[in-house]
């Protein structure tokens, strides 16, 4: 049961509502669409004031000198900060500014901001708009009810999330605007449902095999060697030896969906011989790439699935190189953590249920606050559900909306030590 305080700010969430709806509605107009990454630097005209009159002192933080950054496409990011009264924990709540692209299907307009029973409709409303909304008026909320928070609150907007976060979160941690001596406590506010904490994500390991053959006429293929039937013959080997045994690997992870508590390999593309829009001339191919999307669990280590494959290459005899391009290791906050333990009795005061937990199966920045600004107290939580995300007719209920702002502002409460 909530006491006369939580109950006051939970009152106050409430009364915030339509505020909080406009501010959705207003950054969700704007197409923050990645690739190439439009409209960031607008964004940053739209929301900063929103975070300067809220009492909030607002930093832009272009990462200008990332290879993505191009004075068409700034790389534009956005971080609040509103001290405490006296000196208590910095409470940082983060989210994504960038959404993917609206693609087809739509019944909406994918930038209208419309509302319509009971839901909020628009590109990257549930990933992850609405979690920008929510932590700002949370914490709006315990301002109106009068409290005064002993630490700092800070707010980030921050780009390229879906293309890594190496702009944003990671650019941030770079120079030291993160660092576990500045932020002892972060919410990222991705959509994992307003019940659940996610507490991290499997690992990835990205790398490319370029399989070598030798190059002739293609009238006379005898002549040369086809890197396509090598590595055909390769990912015939990758179908036979690696693949069953990643259908056994389950790990301990609440990842969802449950599907993804094993370890998968996808290869996610194929190159070879003459590129395939312009007119073909006979040759055989003397090289071909593939790129594999190998994610991996806490329970698995790189150092053997990285040998695993390079085992089975040299099984091939076959010339071939292996060119890493992406390695991130599992990241998990343990669910008796400070920040993991205040959200999840929050969810069980506000939505009157025990709370649930999740792992991610994709990655998302909870790596670059965990590995390079070294803040273990980490989580995800937010309004919206995963399902919707990246999907025509994406929307978040504005009952959930409401529903984790309070659910942020009891947690910020416990992590500040003014509610038990
Ligand atoms: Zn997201």
């Amino acid at each position: 049961m909530p006491d006369d305080l939580a109950g006051r700010v939970l009152a106050q969430v409430s009364a915030l509502s339509a505020e909080m709806i406009e501010f959705l509605q207003a950054i969700t107009r704007v197409p923050t669409v990645n690739p190439p990454g439009e409209h960031y630097a607008d964004f940053a005209e739209v929301c900063a004031p929103y975070y300067s009159r809220l009492g909030y002192q607002v930093e832009r933080i272009v990462a200008e000198d990332h290879p993505d950054h191009s004075p068409r496409y700034p790389r534009v990011n956005l971080l609040a900060r509103r001290e405490g009264s006296a000196g208590g924990p910095c409470v940082h709540f983060n989210g994504h500014l960038d959404v993917v692209p609206a693609g087809e299907g739509w019944m909406r307009n994918p930038f209208g901001g419309e509302i319509a029973d009971g839901k909020l409709y628009g590109r990257g409303t549930a990933d992850m708009k609405a979690g920008l909304a929510a932590s700002l008026y949370a914490i709006e909320a315990i301002h109106r009810a009068g409290i005064a928070l002993p630490g700092a609150v800070e707010q980030s907007a921050t780009v390229d999330e879906e293309s890594g976060g190496f702009a944003g979160v990671a650019h941030l941690a770079e120079r030291g605007y993160l660092n576990a001596s500045r932020q002892q406590h972060v919410v990222i506010t991705e959509p994992h449902g307003v019940d659940r904490v996610c507490s991290g994500h499997r690992g990835v390991y990205w790398f490319d095999v370029v399989m070598h053959g030798h190059i002739a006429h293609g009238s006379m293929p005898f002549a040369g060697v086809n890197a396509i039937d090598r590595m055909n013959i390769f990912l015939n080997a990758v179908n036979q030896k690696i693949r069953p045994k990643l259908d056994a690997l389950v790990t301990k992870l609440p990842v969802h969906p449950e599907a993804a508590r094993r370890a998968t390999l996808n290869i996610n593309s194929i190159a070879a011989g003459q590129p395939i829009d312009q007119r073909q001339t006979p040759c055989v191919p003397d090289r071909c790439t593939a790129v594999f999307d190998r994610r991996f669990l806490p329970e698995e280590s790189l150092a053997e699935i990285q040998r695993e494959f390079a085992d089975l290459l040299r099984e091939t005899g076959f010339p071939h190189e292996v060119k890493e391009r992406m390695i991130v290791m599992p990241t998990f906050t343990p669910i008796d953590s400070p920040v993991s333990s205040a959200t999840a009795a929050s969810i069980a005061a506000v939505c009157g249920r025990p709370a649930g937990y999740t792992a991610s199966p994709g990655t998302y920045d909870q790596k670059h606050f965990v590995r390079i600004a070294k803040v273990n107290d980490c989580i995800s939580y937010g309004p919206g559900i995963i399902d919707v995300a990246h999907q025509p007719d994406e929307y978040v209920s504005l009952d959930d909306l409401e529903t984790s702002a309070k659910v942020m502002a009891l947690t910020t409460l416990r992590l500040m030590g003014l509610h038990k």
